[in-house]
C-alpha cells in the first residue's frame, strides 16, 4: 500500500487529477480510494456539463483564461455533445429590462441513465494506464503527515508521497475534521440556500430553447441545475436529514412533461456567525423536523393563498400533475427564513414576467435545496495545496461548483505536483 499519489474520492475532481498525472508521468504509482461500490461521485447523476466560465467555478480562485484552457482539457476527456440553443437574445433582452441576466452557456447533457457508461469508460482508461481504483475503500480522517499515511476505515493504512483529497460536497464535514486535526485554517461563511421548483413543461417552455438556462437575479439569487425531458426531483440523503435535488434521464427515455430547477440564494455570513455549514444544517434539520423526516413541498397556489399544502392539494383536478419526489405536503413559510423566501419569491415573479407560466398554481416548491461547498481552506498556492504534500480540491474544498470546474481543480493540483516533482 505504498503510492506516489493517493487520491481520496473518485468524483470529477479526483479523476481530473488522476488523468493529468498519469498522462504526464506514466511511471507514477497512483491509487484512487472510493468509499462507494461505484465510481464517480456527482458524475453519476444527470451530468450536465457547463463549458463557459464562471459556471462551475469559484470565481475568487479562477480567472477566465486559465479556466478556458483547462476546460479544453476537460472536454477532451468527457467528449461532450453540445446542445443547441435558440432565441437566446430574445430572452436576454427581456431579462435585462428587469435587472436580470441570462448567461449563455456552452452545455452538454448525458442523463442519469447514461452516466454510468461514461464513468465505466473513464475508469477503464485509467486502469489501463496503471492507476489503481480501489472501490469500497473508505479513508478515515486519521492522516499522519510525518509518516505520510492515511488510515483506512477497514484498519489498513496507505502511504503517500502526495495526497489529494476530493470528497465532494457530502464530504464537507469530513474535510473540516481533517483541517481541524492538521491545523489548517479555513473560513466557512458562504452557503447557497433555496428551493427546487417542479412544473409542467408548458409553464417553463424556455427549456426547449435552452436546456439549463442560467438566470442571475438581484439579491444574489440564481437558477441552477435545470432538468427537463424525463425530469425527476430527488432526495439527497445525509445522516439525519434529506435535501432535495434534481436530475433527468437521457433523451432516449422520452419525456414526462415536467421540468425542475433550483432557485438558490447565496448567503455570505459575517462575524460572529461561526459556521455557514452549521447554519445550513440547522435549517435543513428544521425543515425535515416540520416535514416529519422529509423535505417539504407546497403548491404555488396554496402558498399564494397563505395556506399549507395538504395531500389533497396533490389531486387530479386543478393541480394536475403528481410530484415526482416523496416529500411532505406542508408550509414553506414555517421553514424558510423570511429574508430568503422574500428574495426567492421576487425572483420567481421576475421569471414569470420574462416567460409567463412558472407561477401557475400547480407549480411545486420543494425545500430545502442547500449547497454546502463553501469551505475556504487557507491554500498555500494556486494548486490548492494546504501543506507541501496535501491538496484539497473539488466542491468539498470550495474550489469548484460543478462537474467541469471540479475536474479543472483536479488538473490544477496535478500541475502543481508535476511542476514540483
Ligand atoms: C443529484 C445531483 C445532480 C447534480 N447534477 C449536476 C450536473 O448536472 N452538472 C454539474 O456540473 N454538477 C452537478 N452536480 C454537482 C456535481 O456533482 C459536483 O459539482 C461534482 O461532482 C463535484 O465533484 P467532486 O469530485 O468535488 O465531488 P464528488 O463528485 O461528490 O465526488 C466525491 C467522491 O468522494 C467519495 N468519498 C467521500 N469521502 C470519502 C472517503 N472518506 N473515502 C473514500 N471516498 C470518499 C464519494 O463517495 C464521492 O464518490 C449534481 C449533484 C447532485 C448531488
Amino acid at each position: 500500500m505504498n503510492y506516489d499519489i493517493v487520491i481520496i474520492g473518485s468524483g470529477p475532481a479526483g479523476l481530473g487529477s488522476a488523468f493529468k498525472l498519469i498522462e504526464e508521468n506514466p511511471s507514477f504509482k497512483i491509487a484512487i480510494l472510493e468509499k462507494e461500490k461505484i465510481c464517480s461521485g456527482g458524475l453519476l447523476n444527470d451530468c450536465k456539463q457547463n463549458y463557459t466560465f464562471p459556471i462551475g467555478f469559484t470565481e475568487e480562485y479562477w480567472n477566465e483564461n486559465e479556466a478556458n484552457s483547462l476546460l479544453e482539457e476537460v472536454e477532451k476527456h468527457l467528449s461532450p455533445t453540445f446542445l443547441k440553443k435558440i432565441n437566446i437574445e430574445k430572452y436576454q433582452n427581456r431579462s435585462l429590462k428587469i435587472k436580470t441576466k441570462l448567461v449563455n452557456i456552452k452545455q452538454a447533457h448525458v442523463g442519469t441513465d447514461k452516466s454510468p457508461a461514461l464513468i465505466r469508460t473513464l475508469i477503464e482508461k485509467l486502469e489501463k494506464s496503471g492507476v489503481e481504483v480501489l472501490l469500497k475503500t473508505e479513508a478515515s480522517e486519521n492522516i499522519n503527515t510525518k509518516l505520510r499515511t492515511v488510515e483506512l476505515k477497514d484498519g489498513r493504512s496507505i502511504t503517500y508521497k502526495k495526497l489529494i483529497i476530493a470528497p465532494g460536497r457530502k464530504g464537507f464535514s469530513y474535510l473540516q475534521n481533517i483541517m481541524n486535526s492538521l491545523g489548517i485554517k479555513y473560513i466557512d461563511n458562504t452557503v447557497d440556500i433555496g428551493i427546487r421548483i417542479e412544473t409542467k413543461l408548458e409553464c417553463y417552455p424556455i427549456v426547449k430553447d435552452y436546456y439549463d438556462p442560467k438566470f442571475y437575479f438581484p439579491n444574489k439569487v440564481r437558477t441552477f441545475c435545470t432538468n427537463s425531458g424525463h425530469a425527476l426531483v430527488t432526495k439527497e440523503k445525509y445522516q439525519d436529514f434529506s435535501l432535495v435535488n434534481g436530475h433527468a434521464l437521457s433523451t432516449d427515455r422520452g419525456e414526462n412533461g415536467l421540468v425542475n430547477f433550483a432557485m438558490l440564494k447565496t448567503i455570505g455570513l459575517e462575524s460572529p456567525v461561526r459556521s455557514g455549514q452549521q447554519m445550513a444544517v440547522f435549517l435543513a434539520r428544521l425543515a425535515n423536523e416540520i416535514g416529519g423526516g422529509k423535505p417539504i413541498m407546497q403548491r404555488i397556489g396554496d402558498f399564494r393563498a397563505g395556506k399549507r399544502s395538504r395531500i389533497e392539494s396533490f389531486n387530479d383536478d386543478l393541480y394536475d400533475f403528481k410530484p415526482t419526489c416523496s416529500a411532505c405536503a406542508g408550509d414553506l413559510g414555517l421553514a424558510v427564513p423570511s429574508k430568503i423566501m422574500r428574495d426567492l419569491w421576487s425572483s420567481l415573479k421576475i421569471l414569470d414576467t420574462i416567460m409567463p407560466g412558472i407561477l401557475h398554481p400547480s407549480t411545486i416548491m420543494y425545500y430545502p435545496e442547500i449547497k454546502m461547498y463553501a469551505n475556504k481552506p487557507n491554500f498555500i498556492n494556486k494548486g490548492f495545496a494546504v501543506t507541501e504534500d496535501i491538496y484539497l480540491i473539488g466542491d468539498g474544498a470550495g474550489s469548484s461548483r460543478g462537474i467541469t470546474g471540479a475536474w479543472a481543480s483536479g488538473i490544477r493540483s496535478a500541475n502543481d505536483i508535476l511542476k514540483n516533482r
